[in-house]
């Protein structure tokens, strides 16, 4: 089955403390969607500006990544600049440019309304509601969010949550939505908030998971070589909805292949800047899982 993604394409500016690169393709809709691909098809909805050279695209639309909801307006791409500490986990905000994003209003074409799984990644959640409001009955949808939407705009945030069948945040961004020290808790106070299935991302602590009554864990991947982390949430979401279009419906089990998935997914992208490290996904994804397996002890 198909996915949707509605995010953005940038150009993504980063320094890690031994390199950086300048303008390399970002953007959560890319990032999510170069990681989907490997498990299904996809459907990309976002806008660009006219500085956008759509030759950058060629790799995800060879891949599978069907870009008719791409618009190209007058005006700047999305931008986004960032700096990582030593230690990689921490990572500072340098600039956020919006540009043609700041009025975005994104346009399901027609024909893909009735796609059956769709993401709403990271945005302003008057947007994410315009996105459902455009849609035919869906299998599952999934909502990432972000400190900026929790803190500035809770009540359309929470509207939005109310409508999903499933979210992904970070620890921290539980915590915030719910005032819950404990994770478990968090979790299970979000569920309260509407979400069927809620997934919790811990960074080097792997992931929880409540779908509805089940709980459940996986580990982070031990991946020894950190070059990039940007785009690893959404990357790990793009594993995750891949498996549940795969799987063609969220239950536990879909749910626990998903986050393993997510977990594989996000860590070929954190080894390399840009997409680079999806590019080895195709020839390794096999063998990482059984490695991944036998790591995690499930035999
Ligand atoms: P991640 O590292 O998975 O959190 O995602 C990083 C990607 O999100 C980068 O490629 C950025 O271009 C994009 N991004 C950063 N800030 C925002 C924002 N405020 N809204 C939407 N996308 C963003």
């Amino acid at each position: 089955m198909s996915v949707l993604v509605v995010g953005t394409v940038a150009f993504d500016s980063v320094e890690t403390p031994t390199e950086s690169r300048d303008e390399a393709l970002g953007g959560s809709a890319v990032y999510f969607a170069a990681a989907a691909r490997h498990l299904g098809p996809v459907r990309l909805v976002g806008v660009v500006g006219e500085d956008f050279d759509r030759g950058l695209l060629e790799d995800l639309e060879a891949g599978g990544v069907e870009l008719d909801g791409l618009e190209v307006v007058p005006g700047e791409t999305f931008r986004w600049a960032g700096r990582y500490l030593d230690d990689m986990n921490q990572r500072e905000t340098l600039s956020t440019c919006l540009g043609v994003f700041e009025h975005f209003e994104p346009k399901v074409p027609e024909e893909w309304r009735g796609t059956p799984f769709v993401f709403l990644a990271n945005g302003a959640p008057p947007i994410q509601a315009q996105v459902l409001d455009q849609m035919t009955d869906p299998v599952f949808t999934l909502l990432d969010t972000m400190d900026l939407w929790i803190d500035n705009m809770p009540d359309e945030l929470r509207g939005v949550i109310g409508r999903v069948d499933g979210i992904v945040v970070n620890d921290e961004e539980a915590r915030a939505l719910t005032g819950e020290n404990s994770i478990v808790n968090a979790a299970r106070a979000i569920q309260g908030m509407g979400p069927e299935v809620v997934v919790v991302k811990r960074g080097e602590h792997g992931a929880l998971f409540a779908v509805g009554s089940e709980l459940g864990a996986v580990p982070a991947f031990p991946t020894g070589e950190v070059v990039d982390p940007t785009g690893a949430g959404d990357s790990f979401a793009g594993g995750l909805m891949g498996a549940l279009a795969q799987a063609g419906n969220a239950g536990a089990d879909a749910v626990r292949r998903g986050v393993v998935d997510g977990t594989l997914l996000a860590s070929f992208t954190v080894e390399g800047f840009s997409t680079e490290g999806l590019g080895r996904v195709e020839s390794d994804l096999e063998s990482r899982r059984a490695a991944f397996r036998r790591f995690a002890s499930l035999g």
